[in-house]
């Protein structure tokens, strides 16, 4: 039940935005973030309506899809990536939006090739210069882009971003906009057509800067326990 009610807030507030924020007619999606969460509360949401679920951690993900074999789920991958678990991800997941390191993006290449399939790819944006944080830097994205263009088995289909955690919510959005002016400076050399960014706490204001995924845990399901 509460999820059913969250799942209708959160969907009020994407349309009220849209409209607001003049998006109407762009397609938003909504990521469901399900890190934590057991696969029964996944299937719940999934019988709701929601078709994309989003996982951090690769074990964690791979008990749980086990027990969702009959959903046409589109998983997500969202966390950090380990060199050897590549192989592990182009199985399981039609998207991978950490994408920060060449080598492990030739893996991921590589292991997609030998299952023949494509991997859509989002490459991880280090936005604020954050040592503890993942990502390129803007300076370096263009490069790092141009690399990924040369691997058949992934398909770059733009950025994603975890701005550094702001209760100012003037600041969050002028981090949404940087991004979003460095998506647009990419976007018609590299056909990028999705920007991952926005969460519980701030995914209006990234509608308004011209996101595309939302990826939502905690409002969707409740407070995380650990
Ligand atoms: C956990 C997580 C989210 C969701 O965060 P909430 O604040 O719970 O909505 C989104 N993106 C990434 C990469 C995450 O790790």
């Amino acid at each position: 039940m509460m999820l059913k009610q969250q799942l209708k807030i959160i969907s009020k507030e994407i349309i009220d935005a849209k409209i607001k924020y003049n998006r109407i007619d762009d397609e938003i999606k909504l990521l469901a973030v399900s890190k934590t969460r057991s696969a029964e509360e996944i299937k719940s949401l999934y019988q709701l309506g929601l078709k994309a679920f989003g996982e951090n951690y690769l074990q964690e993900a791979l008990m749980k899809q086990a027990h969702l074999k009959d959903c046409d789920i589109e998983w997500h991958f969202i966390g950090p990536i380990q060199s050897n678990k590549t192989a592990l991800l182009s199985q399981h997941f039609k998207w991978v939006q950490t994408i920060c390191r060449e080598k492990i993006a030739q893996r991921l290449n590589d292991s997609a090739q030998r299952q023949n399939k494509v991997i859509n790819i989002l490459v991880q944006v280090n936005l604020n210069n954050e040592d503890t944080k993942a990502g390129i830097l803007p300076e370096a994205l263009n490069n790092f882009c141009q690399k990924m263009m040369l691997y058949p088995h992934l398909r770059l289909r733009g950025l994603m971003a975890i701005p550094k955690k702001t209760p100012i919510l003037s600041e969050q959005e002028n981090n949404f906009n940087d991004l979003l002016i460095l998506f647009n400076a990419h976007k018609n050399q590299f056909n990028f057509d999705t920007l991952s960014m926005g969460m519980s706490e701030d995914y209006p204001i990234a509608i308004k800067k011209g996101s595309t995924l939302l990826r939502i845990g905690t409002k969707l399901f409740g407070e995380r326990k650990a």
